[in-house]
């Protein structure tokens, strides 16, 4: 853990109680939280941004995948969701948030997205083209937002585009937050080039730099409440690695709390926090996303290119899938194919002439989250029988794509079909079981808990960006999306929070 230059840091300690008072106080410093914390300090708000995990530089990304799950993911990647089945469920925990980890891929929130929001959720007078088209124009300026580059697209990758354009099917090198990429699969272990543009090396100092104070391994443990209204927050420092309790911090907030402790993180907070609404923890949604391995006869060499240059919403509309290519390192690749001993062995063995390509679901599933009795996070979500299949027609896709540019095989890691692919039995897939269990898929792309929207029936967060019932309270991640946006959703999350921030501050009463 390193200093910033400037400004105030506070972190792991032992001993008195670190109290504040701010304008502002800001908990979660990720795609929400970080947008939000600049958009109040350029504002000249004085502003605590808490976050519950360290402070990292990137010389101070761990090197591997297995470090990456130790030192930034939440509790090593261990938090799941249950139904049916297991998912498992991805979140950093560090300075910058999951942005930090993942592989800046950034779509602008679709029109047919903000059209539903204000049709069916009544939020038009607040998000809309208008209001979000500009906030995006000013995010894509300062992270440096730009296509992947021929140059450093990568063999997988450039294999994807060509096979989408031999099945003439919608295809993109996707649109990055990146400067100077030397595309080296280094995305989601956090980038050590610095060629990732996230909050942690941006934003976060320029708080720093406008007097703002950061408290880093600083878990929010409430939100104060007072006769309707919040006043601030209160929590404990926590050692990054032994987890071990530290000194008390409260924030006392004249303006206004910001909670931005993303999908899985916000709703258990407020339900901590004394919150009874009955939407808080409901409409929890996602886009999950299973990958196929091809196999091929010469060397692909996936690691070399960022870890996801290539995309295809081509499917977005009718089926319901994103197609991207995906670049794991081989500790990733070995947790994927499944076996033991010589069988693993053999499939490891052939990474180098290996693609991963996925399909991300926009699922139907509605699902819930809570905090349990004894503090952990409880998630339920089974996707529906229509999103198995969405599933399983994208998995034929991307197999179907891998064969058109000479794959022999694919891996498809369906439980209940063969091992083994060919271009011959693709049709396999059509019978593949429509049972959750059966896929290995993974939940990154996550939405809701305290929803937004003029119904107080299914929302928590009205369209004056209040918290039903309580004033200066105000909910600006993942968890307020009312939807699945069926496309990545970074962009959209960080251009709600700077145009909530934005109005908030110019309704401020003298
Ligand atoms: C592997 C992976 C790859 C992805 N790739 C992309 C991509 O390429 N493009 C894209 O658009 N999206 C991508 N996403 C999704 C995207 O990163 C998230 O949707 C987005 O970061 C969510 O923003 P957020 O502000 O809601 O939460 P986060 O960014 O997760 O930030 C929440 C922060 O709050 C902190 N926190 C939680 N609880 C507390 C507490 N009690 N006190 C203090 N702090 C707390 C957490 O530690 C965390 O830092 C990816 C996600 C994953 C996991």
């Amino acid at each position: 853990m390193q200093a910033p230059q400037a400004g105030r840091h506070f972190s792991f300690a032992t001993g008195p109680d670190v109290e504040l008072t701010a304008d502002y106080v800001v908990v979660g410093s990720g795609a929400g939280g970080a947008a939000a914390a600049i958009t109040l300090a350029r504002a000249g708000r004085s502003v605590v941004l808490c976050e519950a995990g360290p402070w990292r530089d990137p010389e101070d990304y761990p090197h591997t995948m297995y470090g990456t799950m130790r030192d930034m993911f939440n509790n090593w990647g261990s938090l799941v969701a249950t139904g049916d089945s297991i998912i498992p469920v991805v979140q950093a925990r560090l300075v910058g948030g999951t942005p930090v980890i993942n592989s800046a891929i950034v779509v602008r929130t679709p029109a047919d997205v903000l059209e539903d929001w204000r049709v069916r959720h009544g939020l038009g007078g607040v998000f809309n083209e208008d209001t979000i088209g500009r906030a995006q124009d000013r995010i894509e300026q300062e992270l440096q937002i730009q296509p992947s580059e021929a140059e450093i697209l990568g063999p997988s990758s450039e294999r994807m585009l060509q096979a989408l354009e031999r099945l003439g099917l919608e295809g993109h090198p996707t649109m990055r937050n990146v400067a100077n990429c030397q595309g080296v699969m280094q995305c989601l272990q956090g980038c050590r080039n610095r060629a990732k543009q996230t909050s942690n090396v941006l934003w976060i100092r320029e708080l720093l730099q406008l007097g703002g104070t950061v408290l880093s391994c600083a878990e929010v443990e409430r939100v104060a409440i007072e006769r309707g209204r919040a006043s601030g927050i209160r929590g404990h420092f926590r050692h990054p690695e032994e987890r071990n309790r530290g000194a008390g911090f409260r924030v006392q907030a004249t303006r206004g709390v910001f909670i931005a402790a993303s999908a899985t993180g916000s709703a258990p907070l407020l339900q901590r926090s004394g919150v009874r609404l009955p939407y808080l923890g409901q409409g929890w949604r996602a886009h999950p996303g299973a990958g196929v391995l091809g196999v091929y006869d010469e060397h692909i060499n996936m690691h070399r290119g960022p870890s996801q240059a290539a995309a295809s919403i081509h499917y977005r509309a009718d089926i319901g899938i994103k197609l991207e290519s995906l670049s794991l390192p081989l500790e990733l690749i070995a947790a994927r194919v499944g076996g033991a001993g010589p069988q693993l062995m053999h499939k490891l063995a052939q990474y180098r002439k290996t693609a991963m390509w996925v399909a991300a679901v926009r699922c139907d599933a509605v699902g819930s989250i809570k905090r349990t009795l004894w503090g952990s996070t409880a998630l339920h979500f089974v996707p529906s029988k229509k999103d198995l299949w969405r599933l399983r027609e994208g998995l034929k896709i991307v197999s179907k794509l891998h064969f058109e540019v000479g794959a022999t095989k694919v891996w498809p890691g369906v439980y209940g079909m063969p091992a083994e692919i060919t271009p011959d039995t693709l049709d396999l897939f059509d019978q593949a079981p429509l049972d959750n269990k059966a896929y290995t898929w993974v939940l990154s792309h996550l939405f809701g808990g305290c929803s937004l929207g003029a119904d107080p029936a299914t929302s928590v967060v009205a369209p004056d960006l209040h918290l039903r019932g309580v004033r200066n309270l105000h909910v600006v991640d993942a968890s307020a999306i009312p939807t699945t946006l069926g496309v990545n959703p970074q962009h959209t999350i960080m251009a709600m929070a700077m145009v909530a921030a934005e109005r908030l501050v110019n309704e401020e009463r003298p």
